[in-house]
This record gives structure tokens, C-alpha cells and sequence, in this order.
């Protein structure tokens, strides 16, 4: 595997590969990798000629100094996983080579109103962030496909409709979340729980699986509300928890045969969401 730093010395090598028609694929990335991240470069390496993942921790798309500060950076265990992987290339590259100062974002507010909901309402301008980076990497990446996590799935929606828009020849590809045996979804940032919020933060999977079972069931209202309150007592602090529609994220009151239960939670320090597909 090689890996770079330079973006127009990374542009060189892809247009050289895509000269010789091999398809690259293309796996962005924080860094902190598990193997939610390789299950992603899997799906890339069996379906595409050339692999490129990028670790790079997006300081626009943070709206807490402190979150971005702690995010963790992992980078030797990286490289030994993608290597170990078989990914074809690292890009790695410094913020500055990224972004110039006083640089704007890039603005994801017409994008529809799934953008101003959950994660969109919980972390403004968090979606700019997502798009400005995004628009960047594949400037200098030119994938034929890319490779996201249903993880985020939010995340996803607007990654579809950035490429409809401006990248109309990308192929996406969503691929499924990755699990620990407990059911808690792999995380960068599980790594900064404690060893009791480790213990209960499999009930976030836990409370999508009763939702699911009880979807279809008339008691539907009183079974979200004990989830949410449940979810609400200590340590855990409910951000949201909801059922919406797959396609445009609107809150569903009553049974759908599509449908998707999104959560947010802090416990102690730490940020995590998850969702499951009813
Ligand atoms: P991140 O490094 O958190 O920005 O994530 C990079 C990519 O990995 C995103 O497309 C995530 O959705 C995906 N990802 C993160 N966690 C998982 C997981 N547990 N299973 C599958 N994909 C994941």
C-alpha cells in the first residue's frame, strides 16, 4: 500500500490508473479505523480495480473545538489494517493542503428538508462540513465508486444527493453496519467509554430491536415513549430517538411498511447514534 500525502501527487497516480481503465473505489474516512471501516474497503476492493481509503479528520465538519480535539488518531494501527486489507493507496493528507484560510463552506441548506432534522437540527452546520469535504476529496480522488456506512445514515442521504447533483457519474453504495457481538455498532469513538458506559451502551441496540418488534403492534405510541425514557436515565442523554421515512427522514406517527428508527445519545462524554431498518 502506498501512502500519500499530497493531493496533486494522488490526482497524478488516479489519473494514471484510469487511463489503464481500471475503476477506482473510494472509502472515506476519520481514521480511528475498526472493522465497520474495512468491512467498507471489502465491498470497495471486490468490486472496483483500485482501492483508495483517505483518513482525514474533517475540522469543518465539527461544530464542538473540544469533539474535534478529542477525536481519536490512530494512524500505525491504520496503516497495518489497510495493508493487511489490501487496500491500494492511503491519502493522508495535512489540513492545509486541504483547505486554504478563511476558506467558505460549501452550503447543504437546499438540499431538502431531511437536512435540517436529527443530526442536521443536533450539529449545525455539520452537513456543510460533510459536503465541503466531500466535494474536495472527490475532486482529487475521481471514483468511479464510493463506498459509505448505513452507520450514518443521514450521512448517506446527503452523500446521494450530492452526487446526484454535482457527480452524476459516481456510483454509491451503501453497505451494512458493523456490530460488535453485543450489538453496540463499531465506532472511532467507543474507544472513549468507559469500561461501565462500555457495559450498558449495547441497550441502544437493544432499544431499536424492541421498536422494531413492536412496530407493527397497536400499543406503538406507549412502546416509543418507554424507549425514549429509558433510554433518557442515566448515564445515557437522549438526543432524539425517532421513526421516520426512509426516504425523506419526516416522523412517522403511525405503522409504515418503510420506515427507519434513528437514535442519538451522549453517554458520559461521548456522542453515539445508530439506526436500524424496520
Ligand atoms: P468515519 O470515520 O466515522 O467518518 O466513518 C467513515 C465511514 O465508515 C462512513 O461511511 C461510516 O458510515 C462508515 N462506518 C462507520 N462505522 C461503521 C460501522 N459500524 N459499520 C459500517 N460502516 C461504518
Amino acid at each position: 500500500m502506498i501512502l500519500i500525502k499530497d493531493p496533486i501527487a494522488l490526482e497524478g497516480l488516479i489519473k494514471a490508473k484510469k487511463a489503464q481503465n481500471l475503476a477506482i473505489g473510494f472509502v472515506p474516512t476519520m481514521g480511528a479505523l475498526h472493522l465497520g471501516h474495512i468491512s467498507l474497503i471489502e465491498e470497495a476492493k471486490a468490486n472496483t480495480d483500485f482501492v483508495v481509503c483517505s483518513i482525514f479528520v474533517n475540522p469543518t465538519q465539527f461544530n464542538s473545538p473540544t469533539d474535534l480535539a478529542n477525536y481519536p488518531r490512530t494512524l500505525e494501527a491504520d496503516l497495518l489494517l489497510l495493508a493487511a486489507v489490501g487496500c491500494d493507496v492511503l491519502f493522508h493528507p495535512e489540513v492545509s493542503q486541504i483547505y486554504q484560510s478563511k476558506e467558505l463552506k460549501l452550503s447543504a441548506a437546499d438540499y431538502g428538508n431531511f437536512i435540517h432534522v436529527l443530526e442536521g437540527a443536533k450539529r449545525p452546520g455539520h452537513f456543510d462540513g460533510v459536503i465541503t469535504i466531500l466535494t474536495k476529496l472527490f475532486k482529487i480522488t475521481l471514483p468511479n465508486q464510493v463506498y459509505f456506512g448505513q452507520k450514518d445514515y443521514q450521512q448517506c442521504m446527503v452523500v446521494q444527493t450530492l452526487i446526484a447533483r454535482d457527480f452524476p457519474s459516481i456510483k454509491f453504495n451503501r453497505c451494512a453496519i458493523v456490530r460488535e457481538a453485543d450489538g453496540l455498532a463499531l465506532s472511532s469513538r467507543n474507544v472513549r467509554l468507559t469500561r461501565e458506559e462500555r457495559a450498558i451502551a449495547p441497550q441502544i441496540f437493544k432499544t431499536l430491536q424492541y421498536l422494531s418488534q413492536q412496530w407493527q403492534k397497536l400499543a406503538w405510541e406507549a412502546a416509543l415513549n418507554e424507549a425514549r425514557s429509558s433510554l433518557s436515565k442515566l448515564p445515557f442523554e437522549l438526543e432524539y430517538l425517532e421513526v421516520c421515512d426512509p426516504n425523506t427522514l419526516e416522523t412517522l406517527q403511525d405503522y409504515s411498511a418503510n420506515a427507519v428508527v434513528l437514535v442519538a445519545v451522549n453517554l458520559g462524554s461521548t456522542r453515539l447514534i445508530d439506526n436500524h431498518i424496520l
